[in-house]
């Protein structure tokens, strides 16, 4: 494909995507073939010769978008949100472009510098302690996923545990994490992946209200293995449980952890976008406790997957714990000790130019326009609770203090079952479900770009008037 040719297609792929975004809420939010459908309509093998981009974009028409769940889709509530937006895209289209590898400083300096920098006004925006910037012994790099950042601090909390000789240690079960029973599951696959078994991690009771982290069974915990000859190693907090938004409370957990010597790290994925407007700062209270940090652009501030921002606050232990040096990456910057090489600071060896999405994001909203999307997103769900809330046949589940609300009609699993499976099949909606306390509860997370008052109204309409159609009569 000459540059001529690039050029012509590409504008061609861009008019697609404007147009998928302009229709999205002519369309059902999920789709409704039964699974193998897609598979079916593809030919046995490749294409013998090649063929032109229009060919793509026709069964990209027939064969894909009918069958995606379209998580852009303004009726879209489901799970998180993981938004994307006209600046993220063009960013990303940009890093495709340029085609670096960004694993070392010498393979592209401007990869990581700008990296580096948008990771301190990230930690500006959101006013993280200063500790966490890179001016002082901290810094930010940004990891594929939340679940990846989870790891790298299960690394470095055992690399401190095993007193900076796990390297040499390698695979020890005496090591313990803790996390409370709502935190993603996330937690047990770095434990596993660390080497320190699913046994390795306790799992806290939380408050049956707040769903957050009980402080005392923490302490009860880590004592009670310590007493056993085990090694707490880390806590895991979460700001913004998965299930129902929980904040685990960090003035409480913070000083347990410096007591004992834990490494803390804090899983914001969701709810640390929030913190761009100073009133919902409130789950970071404490946040200067931590060891490390993590919150994803790629849930709910206009961010394409995959972008999770990951903060510690002593790089130097980070690269120990990670660095793996062969002669054929050794060159005169790294050595030189004035480069950040963040091939030391994740998992993988290459890494993508994903700072330049977030850049383009950030030069494109600036600080008012990603406040303006999360408010409207908190304004919105406290709405549609405030429905709920006037409606005697439901109850709200727990607080909603971002924009995930948790209901459930009063009474038994059954009709819950039953109204989330009538209200998806309507078509312009889509909800999903948790467990609190063991009853199934449904989840409306209000945060798609497109998402207006009008959309989480006809929500609202739809599951009360599919409430009243129940065989049980809601
Ligand atoms: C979504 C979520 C994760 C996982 O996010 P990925 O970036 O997809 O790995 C981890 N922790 C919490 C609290 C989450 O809500």
């Amino acid at each position: 494909m000459t540059p001529d040719e690039f050029r012509q297609a590409g504008y061609a792929v861009v008019d697609w995507i404007a147009d998928y975004w302009a229709t999205l809420d002519q369309r059902p939010v999920t789709s409704q073939d039964p699974p193998g459908a897609v598979a079916a309509g593809l030919p046995a093998g490749p294409p013998v010769h090649g063929e032109p981009v229009e060919a793509v974009l026709a069964d990209l028409d027939t064969l894909v978008a009918p069958r995606l769940t379209h998580w852009q889709h303004p009726g879209f509530f489901g799970y998180f949100p993981a938004n994307t937006s006209g600046p993220s895209v063009l960013g990303d289209l940009v890093s495709a472009g340029l085609g670096v590898q960004g694993m070392l400083w010498a393979t592209g300096p401007a990869c990581t510098e700008l990296e580096t920098v948008l990771l301190d006004w990230l930690a500006e925006l959101l006013d993280l302690p200063t500790r966490f910037r890179s001016t002082g012994a901290g810094g930010g790099v940004i990891q594929d996923s939340a679940s990846s950042a989870t790891l790298v601090a299960t690394l470095i909390a055992v690399h401190r545990a095993a007193g900076g000789r796990w390297r040499q240690v390698g695979v020890d079960r005496r090591y313990r994490v803790y996390a409370s029973t709502e935190a993603h599951s996330s937690v047990e696959k770095a434990a596993r992946i660390a080497g320190l078994g699913a046994e390795g991690v306790r799992l806290i009771e939380v408050d049956p209200v707040t769903r957050a982290m009980s402080p005392a069974a923490l302490r009860a915990a880590i004592e009670a293995d310590r007493a056993a000859g085990t090694v707490p190693a880390l806590v895991v907090a979460t700001v913004g449980t998965t299930s129902t938004t929980a904040v685990d409370p960090l003035p409480l957990i913070g000083p347990i952890c410096a007591e004992h010597g834990v490494f803390l790290h804090v899983d914001a994925a969701y709810a640390g976008a929030a913190a761009v407007c100073p009133e919902l700062r409130f789950g970071h209270a404490g946040l200067e406790y931590a060891d490390s940090y993590c919150f994803d652009p790629h849930k709910w501030l206009l961010t394409g997957f995959d972008c999770d921002a990951f903060w510690v606050a002593d790089a130097g232990e980070l690269v120990e714990a990670l660095t793996v040096l062969p002669e054929y990456l050794r060159n005169a910057a790294t050595e030189s000790g004035a480069v950040i090489d963040y091939r030391d600071w994740q998992v993988p060896l290459g890494r993508r130019f994903r700072a330049l999405k977030l850049w383009f994001v950030l030069r494109w909203y600036g600080v008012e326009g990603l406040r303006e999307h999360i408010r409207r997103g908190v304004a919105l769900a406290a709405r549609f609770a405030d429905r709920v809330r006037a409606d005697e046949r439901f109850e709200l589940v727990g607080p909603h203090p971002y924009a995930l609300v948790c209901f459930r009609l009063r009474g038994p699993d059954g009709p819950n079952e039953q109204l989330l499976a009538a209200v998806n099949a309507a078509g312009p909606v889509y909800l999903t479900h948790t467990r609190v306390g063991g009853r199934h509860t449904l989840r409306l997370a209000v945060g798609s770009p497109q998402t207006r008052q009008s959309h989480v109204d006809e929500a609202w309409e739809l599951i009360s008037r599919a409430a009243a159609a129940l065989p049980s009569g809601g």
